[in-house]
């Protein structure tokens, strides 16, 4: 069992307050439990960033890429414990847990050394006696708030970029999986972080909300969550015209043409779709297949998911762990009985299990799918696949392109000059060409749309928390 902390100002705190349990969603067990904080705690955060703000801005880069490094490499030396700590709050499979873990440090060392090419630029003046300087600084205090599906790589994609930056930070985890934030904040202590510089409050997520965008002191709020609860914080944000970066939901179409290779078709639709149980914002939500190719495929994709094996994310062997909550599963299952009251043909799956608070479903591949089902409107949320057959380029393109999403979509054909022109032609900030899991520190990762405002990874995760500023010189 897990005693939860919040840190504030360089103390473990909260102890006097109420507690949250955290279950465990393969077995309904409590593994820990955290203070319920709220406004008061939120407030104390942000004053700790404030006044810790000056000094750490005014570090040269590379100081702070050494802070950075030490706790890269902690994080990397206590894997496998922080990896458990994951499965046990989360449920995804501890091999997925550990890449997770790798995946998170990578941000880190990333941004590590981005942070030392912020660089400003001259620029020719309109007059001989003035001099044209654009300067980039760090942006102040930020906020974050994040979700439940990737309880260490959201944090890392946010904190890394914005430490190295010169900013100081609070972080508000998801109520369902704080305990691998605590672990991560415990490293940032052990790698010496000057105090208030790093600040972990939980609780009541609507009062820490109130309180990260009303506060003055806050000058950025990075939020990854749900895209209700991102138009709420724009909102809230209008009234002091806060900074803001929003990663929301997504409802990716894949595409597979009847020139791909079907083996990496169907390896990339199983790691998009089955990974994380299907809980990921940029997992294939819809998945449309020419007409030519769609028996064959079908064949392949069944005789691979048949192979998966749904568990507890602890056991060896385990693929898909469980949905992290019954308001999850219920909404799985939501979705595959409505889909097959409307004509909608199981193909594998098409089954959950209840096992006394803990909620697992099959993977599941349906056909005959037609547009008015909630499968292809709603992000599902889970290990569902639907596949509908096309004909023509021009007909899928307009399919994938309705939806108010617009974060990641996929498609997959050996022809370039094709896939340039799908590529082209697809409203999503992330498109995996062959490719089902693209994300990576390096390269910008966002939505379009109502999936949200903003990128992290690459040089934009960098931009989001610099201030530009341009100094006109008289001489
Ligand atoms: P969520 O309900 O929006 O929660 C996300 C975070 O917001 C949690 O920390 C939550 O706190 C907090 N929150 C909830 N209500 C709030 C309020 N009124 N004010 C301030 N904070 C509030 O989303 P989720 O169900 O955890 O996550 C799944 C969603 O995230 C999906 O839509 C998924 O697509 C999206 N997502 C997007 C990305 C991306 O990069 N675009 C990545 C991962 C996930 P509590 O947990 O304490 O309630």
């Amino acid at each position: 069992m897990i005693k939860g902390r919040m840190y504030v100002n360089g103390e473990w705190t909260g102890d006097s307050l109420d507690t949250i349990d955290v279950l465990n969603p393969a077995t309904g067990e409590q593994v820990g439990t955290i203070p319920n904080g709220g406004k008061e705690e939120a407030r104390a955060a942000i004053e700790a960033a404030h006044q810790a703000f000056p000094e750490w801005a005014a570090l040269t880069a590379l100081e702070r890429a050494n802070y950075l490094m030490k706790w890269h490499d902690l994080i990397l030396e206590n894997k496998d414990e922080i990896a458990e700590i994951l499965t046990k709050e989360m449920g995804k499979p501890l091999a997925e847990a550990k890449g997770e873990i790798v995946y998170s440090a990578s941000f880190i060392s990333w941004f590590a050394e981005e942070g030392k090419r912020v660089y400003g630029r001259t620029v020719p003046a309109s007059s001989p006696n003035k001099r044209i300087h654009v300067q980039k600084q760090p942006v102040g205090v930020v906020a974050s708030i994040t979700p439940w599906n990737f309880p260490a790589g959201m944090i890392t994609r946010k904190m890394a970029p914005a430490l190295a930056a010169g900013c100081t930070f609070v972080a508000k985890p998801a109520e369902l999986t704080p305990l691998t934030a605590i672990k991560l904040v415990e490293l940032c202590e052990e790698a010496g972080f000057p105090k208030g510089v790093v600040n972990l409050v939980m609780g009541d997520a609507k009062a820490i909300g109130e309180e990260m965008t009303s506060n003055e002191n806050v000058r950025k709020l990075t939020f990854t969550g749900s895209t209700a609860v991102g138009k709420l914080l724009m909102k809230q944000s209008a009234e002091r015209m806060l900074n803001v970066s929003l990663e929301l939901g997504g409802h990716a179409p894949m595409i597979i043409c009847d020139d791909a290779d079907l083996d990496k078709a169907v390896d990339g639709v199983i790691a998009s779709k089955f990974r994380n149980a299907g809980q990921t914002c940029v997992c294939g939500n819809r998945i449309f297949v020419q007409e030519a190719i769609v028996d064959a495929f079908l064949a392949k994709l069944k005789e691979k998911t048949q192979t998966l094996k749904v568990g507890n994310g602890l056991e060896e062997g385990v693929h898909i762990g469980p949905l992290i909550e019954k308001k999850g599963y219920d909404k799985v299952k939501k979705h595959v009985e409505d889909a097959v009251e409307k004509g909608a043909k199981v193909i594998i799956g098409g089954e959950g299990a209840e096992e006394g608070n803990a909620y697992f479903y099959q993977p599941t591949i349906l056909t005959n799918i037609s547009d008015d089902m909630l499968v292809m409107n709603e992000e599902t949320f889970g290990p569902v696949a639907p596949i509908q057959t096309f004909k023509t380029d021009e007909e899928v393109i307009a399919k994938a392109n309705n939806t108010r999403y617009g974060l990641a979509a996929y498609f997959f054909t050996e022809n370039y000059s094709r896939g340039m022109k799908l590529s082209e032609k697809l409203e999503y900030g992330i498109v995996g060409w062959n490719d089902g899991v693209p994300a990576v520190a390096q390269a910008p990762f966002g939505g379009m749309k109502e999936s949200g405002l903003g990128r992290e990874g690459g040089q934009e995760g960098m931009e989001a928390f610099l201030e530009t500023k341009f100094l006109s010189i008289g001489l």
